[in-house]
């Protein structure tokens, strides 16, 4: 049994500046706040894990402020008391210590991976799953809830570098106007385009009801999270109703029991996997290996993180038995700063799954610095 010794852990708050607005149903982000949780093993290694929050609590209830004190006040000193601990029990110790915090726990785990990896040499995507299963992620291109000039005028220059499918925000605007939208959209970018539309929850059932009957007639192909995400009768529902769309739960499912929940009551069609979501890496695994054995789609999901969450995510979609949806990676995409020494590799619309030992990336600390948040640092 490989087991690790947590000896400190170390936190700092950064602010990095986006290149555009990003719209939400409910808010818009120009910048994004991450915690960079720097862990060090009693074996002497280091490993670097990442608290995000994509604009702020409203998504899973945690803000990157409390992530910080979880980890600092509870987590760390129940892991010191711990002594050797292994992977797969980490966050069952932390279910412990605090319910929920999904976010804070898969930041330590993902250090803990970070470090475990440098020490074995070997990349987290073969700690996971004995050596990945793909080596590149295509990339599905995603923009907020901008105007249609701005949508289209920034899909097509990404699609002339080589991104083939988009993912537009609704939900911020009324019902009618939002397909309007998206219909305007459609009708300039074309209809080869493969379409995802994401309301985050906003839609009351029977809006949704009327709503995606109108996006399959434009020939979207995929709604995630059309109502809210506790609505699973309302989702299995529209997932019944639906015809040619596929839905896919985002905010219903987030670890591997609401992936069993949602298997069993047929609540979607796919299921997009994140890692802060589904408190940590292995969760994260157990969601998607779920989704597959029991014959849903699965979609590789962003909570907008930085290079550092990136990667961590890219090792497991590297992992996972089936990608059939592909992913949405375009976190370090949308940021104006780079804050790793070499930045990852996009190439014609693929995220290449880094492939060095840990999660196979390096800290700019400078750039850290640079974006450190006032008295953040503990
Ligand atoms: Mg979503």
């Amino acid at each position: 049994m490989q087991t690790l010794t947590v000896k400190d852990i170390t936190t700092v708050i950064i602010d990095v500046p986006s290149i555009r607005p990003h719209r939400f149903a409910g808010l818009e982000i120009n910048q994004q706040a991450y915690l960079i949780v720097k862990l060090e093993t009693g074996e002497g290694a280091i490993g670097i894990g990442e608290g995000v929050s994509p604009g702020g609590p409203w998504w899973s209830g945690e803000a990157i402020e409390t992530q910080q004190a979880m980890i600092e006040h509870h987590f760390l000193p129940a892991l010191q008391e711990l002594g050797a601990v292994s992977l797969p029990t980490v966050v069952q110790h932390l279910d412990a210590v605090a319910y929920d915090n999904h976010f804070a726990k898969a930041a330590v785990e993902m250090a803990l991976f970070d470090a475990l990896g440098r020490q074995l040499g070997l990349p987290v995507s073969t700690l996971l799953g004995g050596g990945p299963a793909r080596d590149r992620i295509p990339v599905r291109w995603a923009v907020g809830a901008a105007d249609i000039e701005s949508i289209v005028q920034e899909v097509q220059e990404r699609f002339d570098q080589g991104h083939t499918a988009l993912k537009l925000k609704m939900g911020a605007v009324n019902p009618d106007e939002d397909v309007e939208r998206v219909a305007a959209v459609i009708d300039a970018l074309g209809p080869d385009v493969d379409y995802l539309v994401d309301p985050n929850a906003s839609w009351p059932l029977e809006t949704a009801r009327w709503v995606i009957d109108k996006l399959e007639t434009l020939g979207v192909s995929f709604v995630e999270q059309p109502i809210r995400r506790d609505d699973l009768e309302g989702l299995a529902h529209l997932t019944a109703r639906a015809t040619r769309i596929s839905l896919i739960a985002d905010e219903s499912v987030c670890t591997p029991s609401d992936a069993l929940r949602a298997t069993r009551t047929r609540t979607c069609d796919g299921v997009a996997v994140k890692v802060a979501k589904a408190g940590g890496l292995l969760r994260g695994l157990a969601v998607g290996q779920i989704a597959t054995a029991t014959g849903l789609g699965c979609y590789g999901g962003t909570a907008l993180e930085s290079p550092i969450g990136t990667a961590a995510s890219a090792h497991l979609f590297a992992a996972l038995p089936q990608l059939d949806l592909g992913c949405e990676l375009v976190g370090p995409l949308l940021l104006a700063d780079e804050i790793l020494v070499e930045p990852l590799e996009y190439e014609r619309g693929d995220l290449v799954v880094p492939q060095g030992p840990g999660l196979g990336v390096e800290v700019d600390w400078d750039k850290v610095a640079e974006f450190q948040r006032p008295s953040s640092a503990s």
